[in-house]
Formats: C-alpha cells, sequence, structure tokens
C-alpha cells in the first residue's frame, strides 16, 4: 500500500476541493496531454515546454501498470516531475485507469495516490479551480456505480456554481459516439460522461484514453457535442508528446504530433472572454 490513509478519507476532501488557484496572470494558453504512460523522455519535454503556457493539464494515464518499474516507483519519480512542473505553472491532473494504487472496500480502485500530492498549484481528482472566469472541474477515473455516483454529484455540485465561468472538465475517458473515441473499430468511449456532456453542456472537456483516435480517418483529437468541444491529444511513442494547446487569446487550439499541426478556431459560445 502507498498509502497510509483510510480510503474513504480519498473522497471526502469535499470541504477542501475548491482549490485556490495561483496564476501569474489569466489562464490564456493551456497545454494539454494525455496517456504518458510514464513515459519519462515525455515528462522531460513538458518541463522544457510548460514554460510557454499558463496552465498544463494531464489528462490520465501518468502511470503505466504494464511493465516499467513497480508502481510505487513509478508514483515518486512521477511527484518528482508534478512539483517541478507546479514550480512552473498551475498543473490539472486527472487520474486515468493506469493510475489506480488502492482499492476501496468494495472492490472499486482508485488513484489514492494522487490525494497526496500535496503541491501548491497542484489540482487533482475531485478538486475543482476557479479563476477569474474560468472554472476547472476534475475529474476521477470511476469504476462501480458508487465511484460514479460521487463524480456526478461533483459536476452537479459545480454545475450550481457556475455562473457565467467558461467551465472546463479533466475526464480521462472521451464520450462515446464522438471521434475522439474512435479506436479504429468502434466508438468505445464512455456512455456516462456523454450524458452528462448533453445534461450539462460544459465548454471544453479534455480527456485521452483512447491512444490512435486522432490519427484514424475516422477518429479526431476534437468533436463538439453541442456547444462543448471535446479534446483528446492521443499518444505516439515518442519523446515528444501529442500534445493539444489552446489558447483563449487567438481563440483557437492547435494538436501537434508527428504528423505535423492541425489547428481549429474556438467559437466564442461562451460568457467567457479574456479581457484586452
Ligand atoms: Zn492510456
Amino acid at each position: 500500500m502507498h498509502s497510509i490513509c483510510a480510503n474513504n478519507v480519498f473522497w471526502y476532501h469535499y470541504a477542501a476541493r475548491l482549490k485556490p488557484f495561483s496564476l501569474r496572470e489569466r489562464p490564456l494558453k493551456l497545454l494539454v496531454v494525455s496517456d504518458l504512460h510514464y513515459s519519462l523522455k515525455q515528462f522531460d519535454w513538458l518541463l522544457e515546454r510548460a514554460a510557454q503556457h499558463d496552465l498544463l493539464v494531464i489528462a490520465g494515464d501518468l502511470l503505466d501498470l504494464a511493465g516499467h518499474a513497480d508502481i510505487d516507483t513509478q508514483i515518486v519519480v512521477v511527484e518528482k516531475y508534478l512539483a517541478k512542473l507546479a514550480a512552473m505553472l498551475p498543473v490539472a491532473v486527472c487520474s486515468g485507469n493506469h493510475d489506480l494504487d488502492e482499492e476501496s472496500a468494495n472492490g472499486d480502485r482508485h488513484a489514492e495516490w494522487l490525494q497526496h500530492v500535496n503541491l501548491e498549484g497542484v489540482l487533482v481528482d475531485s478538486q475543482t479551480a476557479f479563476h477569474d472566469g474560468l472554472m476547472i472541474t476534475i475529474c476521477p477515473w470511476w469504476e462501480g456505480d458508487d465511484a460514479k455516483a460521487r463524480v456526478q454529484s461533483l459536476i452537479e455540485a459545480d454545475a450550481a456554481r457556475r455562473g457565467s465561468s467558461r467551465w472546463i472538465w479533466v475526464y480521462h475517458a472521451p464520450p462515446t459516439g464522438s471521434k475522439t473515441s474512435w479506436n479504429g473499430k468502434v466508438y468505445s468511449g464512455d456512455t456516462f460522461v456523454a450524458g452528462l456532456i448533453e445534461r450539462h453542456k460544459p465548454d471544453i472537456v479534455l480527456g485521452g484514453h483512447i491512444h490512435n483516435s486522432p490519427f484514424y480517418d475516422s477518429g479526431s483529437w476534437h468533436d463538439r457535442i453541442g456547444d462543448t468541444l471535446v479534446f483528446n491529444p492521443g499518444r505516439q511513442m515518442s519523446s515528444i508528446p501529442t500534445c493539444i494547446s489552446i489558447d483563449f487569446d487567438a481563440m483557437h487550439a492547435t494538436w501537434e504530433s508527428s504528423e505535423g499541426e492541425e489547428q481549429i478556431e474556438i467559437p466564442a459560445t461562451s460568457a467567457y472572454s479574456p479581457a484586452g
């Protein structure tokens, strides 16, 4: 066991889960990666690149349960990277299915270690950050009905306080039916988040999980569900991760991979608009 805390501690940071969000300036440039799967070269690349951005989002699967070092070693190493990154810019991290180090009494696994990443400027599962017209909700990977219900309450609580903020969810699995969930054969995403998106209409959902969807003709790194933009940077076997930079000043999102760059406009559908 990595943690000495009781399993139920994980879920009940609710009162403390609204984190102050310290930024040097407005979060105009986001860098989004996912599915690094303990690629230390890709973490090294983040250290070089992060300074060009105002906020870094790592949308799950920081660790890799198959092979590599044992999970506790991976956690120690990744925590060191998060500390270095957090010294440069705020970092929002959600768990993916490869990040689960503990099992609750009901058999559901969860990323307990993330709850103990007690670094200023790092936002983790079940926390929400507000900053100047931006609200970011970090959703944990869920298995089983209890955890799913907690994700639903997290979203519903934040929906009630959303106001006119631009609302961004960090959620590892892409919504079923979206191009970001195409795995080469089927749209293999998460039906639950697809329903939540339809109901709550966030502005942007940042995920990953389906590594190759950006590289398929029937898939994509971006999609739109109603007015919600959904992104999945994908994954490539390289020292440079695939990534998406979202620029709220220029109002565009750019995907970078070994195949080059693609860019889309971000429609000004939200009440959030950066001050001049
Ligand atoms: Zn993955």
